[in-house]
Parts: structure tokens; sequence; C-alpha cells
């Protein structure tokens, strides 16, 4: 048992608002705008995030999260088909896919049968897609939405189908050398490049638009932790893309956006890291639903593909949370349930507890399908 105190990451206006936060009231909802059919689907994965996650973070900085306003709420279970602790293969594919998966494996059913992503599914309807996530492009979460794999690690493999996958328009996160730095000496962004994409390192040059697919590079490897100084990318390119998307896609898009790591922390079993990833992850909330607030005809959904760490909020005797404390239970991913946000047009069939299998039904529901 690991005990983190809240006072590893309160600065001072941390205690201010400590002091003046006691209760915690849904007072700021979101209004829910219902008019319109689903155009845009705005899918958000917090890795390794669950309840604990979402009520220590909000204990932490004094405040609720943008994803606790959504009108809507459901909860998910989250196993694997052949283990009752799902890793981010088998839960990535379940929510992407609606297939239950043994863990490790990446787009594909327990018996190897490749199966295709709601991104896919979406982008063979021409609706554009992009991903944007705060770790390597080619790690477990992102990759189920566009490649297949029996094993996650196989990355090269997985940089190799989102090279060849003819449904993806745009991503932004890590893992550059994964397309340039290979065994087989392809430089992948080279043949990319062919095919008409374009490539950036910097979110404020990046040029986004309707003439050609592009991707935005953080990092070699994985963009590093908030805590050491990662920008506020996540956020901000999801702001610029939704823009960029809204004004060329006449059939709407899909864009899955994923606060990598959350679950990072959960397995260093640090408190700190964990609130500033939930933040910079609850910050790209508040950019996508500001723009489905402002559309009326984007759904947003954010849930999560596992809980990691075991965390429990223990100590709570002070009414001010002020004594609160994280106490993590493992270093691994637990197996309880995790939650579902719902905000915009078909957000009312996300209510209730059900299975990550079922998210993918309620989304192409929600969009008319
Ligand atoms: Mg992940
Ligand atoms: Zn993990």
């Amino acid at each position: 048992m690991k005990l983190n105190r809240f006072v590893l990451i309160l600065n001072f206006s941390f205690l201010f608002v400590l002091s003046s936060c006691s209760t915690h009231s849904a007072d700021n909802q979101y209004e829910e705008n219902t008019s319109k059919p689903v155009k845009n689907i705005i899918f958000m994965i917090g890795d390794g995030m669950s309840y604990a996650q979402i009520e220590g973070t909000e204990n932490a900085i004094g405040k609720q999260l943008e994803m606790r306003k959504f009108p809507v709420s459901g909860t998910i279970t989250t196993h694997a088909a052949d283990k009752r602790i799902t890793d981010s293969g088998a839960g990535g594919t379940a929510l992407a896919t609606g297939f239950k998966s043994n863990n490790g494996m990446i787009g594909m059913k327990a018996d190897s049968t490749a199966v295709p992503s709601m991104l896919e599914l979406f982008a063979e309807e021409g609706k554009q897609t992009a991903i944007v996530v705060s770790s390597g492009i080619t790690h477990a979460t992102p990759a189920c939405f566009v490649a297949k794999d029996i094993n996650r690690n196989n990355y090269e493999a997985i940089a190799k189908d989102f090279a060849e996958s003819d449904k993806l328009n745009y991503f932004i996160g890590g893992a550059r050398k994964h397309f340039v730095d290979r065994e087989d000496s392809k430089n992948l962004l080279e043949e990319m490049t062919a095919k008409g994409w374009q490539f950036f390192d910097d979110l404020e040059n990046a040029q986004f638009n309707a003439s050609a697919n592009a991707a935005l590079f953080m990092a070699d490897e994985h963009p590093v932790a908030v805590k050491d100084g990662r920008s506020d990318f996540l956020a901000k390119g999801t702001a610029k893309l939704l823009e960029t998307m809204s004004m060329q896609a006449d059939n709407g898009f899909f864009m899955m956006v994923e606060g990598s790591q959350i679950d990072w922390a959960g397995h260093a079993n640090d408190s700190a890291y964990l609130v500033t990833e939930m933040i910079d992850f609850d910050n790209a909330v508040k950019a996508a639903v500001d723009f489905a607030e402002k559309d009326g005809e984007t759904l947003v959904v954010v849930t999560a593909d596992h809980e990691t760490g075991g965390l429990t909020i223990i100590n709570g005797v002070e009414k001010d949370y002020s004594s609160v404390r994280f106490n993590f239970s493992t270093v691994n991913h637990s197996a309880v349930a995790v939650p579902v946000f719902a905000y915009g047009p078909g957000s009312e069939y996300f209510t209730g507890m059900y299975d990550n299998t079922d998210i993918i039904g309620k989304i192409m529901k929600a969009a008319g399908k």
C-alpha cells in the first residue's frame, strides 16, 4: 500500500481553492441539445480512468471536471475475453470494434479475426477521421482504431497499418521512430508523403486542410508527461482539428482523443502525475464540448478502457477534502467498472450499466445506423 499525499501537488493557489471548496454540487451542467441528428462524433478515452481518478482529481484541484458536467452518464464493465482484468489492447478493441478480444491483441476478435473499428466504419460512410493522443500513435489504444495485430508490441507492423490505412485523415501523437527507424529499413513517412500526406512537428505551424491528409508528430517515442513539461497539444490539437474538420467535412467526422498517460500515472502510483494528466485530458474534453455546444450536431462520449492502480480515496474526514489521500492498491490494472459521459444528440442511449462492447452500438444508433 502506498499513500500519496495531496500536498505533493498542492501549490498555494490549490490550497486556496481547497479551503474555499466545501461542496460537490452539480451546479454547472452542460445543457443538452438533442434537436438535431448526429453528424459528428468525438470519442474520448481516459486510459486507466475510473471514478476514483475523477473524484481524486476534483478533490485535488477543488473544482469539477468538465466531464462530470455532462448531462448523461453510465458505467461500463471492462473484462477481456480471456482475463477478468483487461489490458489496453483488449479494452481498446472492445470499445473500437464491439468485440471482446484477448489481452495484447489489437483490432481482432479473440480468434484473431480482424474486425473494423468505428473509425473505419465511419470513414467508409464518407466521414473524415482523426486521432489525437498523448502517447505514441502506435500504442495500444490508438492502434485499436486503425491497426490489426495479434500483438500490441508489434509497433513497426502497427505503424505500417497506419501508413497503409485509407480510413485515417489526421493524427497527432508520438512514435515517429516506428515510421522511419525500422527493421525493414522502409521510410513509411516517404511512402505516405508520396500518397499525399503532410507531416508537421509543431502545432502552431501545422496546416490541416482539405487538400491533404496530415499528421503532427510530437515525439520520436512517447511525448513526455505534463509534469515534465509536455505542452497542451492534446486540447489545442483537438480544438484545431475540430475547427478544420467542421469547415471541410460535409459528411461530418469521427475523432478519437486519448488521455494516454493517466494509465502510466496509475502504474507509477504517482498522484501528482495522475492529477496533471487528468487535467490535461479534461482540457481536451472542454475543447470538445465547447465545439459540440456551438455545433449542435456533435455527440461527445467520454469513457475509459479500464481502471489502473486500484485507486481509492481515503481519509476524507475533513469537509474541505484537505485530509483526503490517494490510496493505490496495485501497480497494475484493476477489474472495476469505468464511467461513460455523453453530451449531444443521441446521448440518451448512454445511461445505465452495460459492457464496453456495447459502446459502438450506442454510437451507431445515435448516428442513425
Ligand atoms: Mg492507451
Ligand atoms: Zn496500463
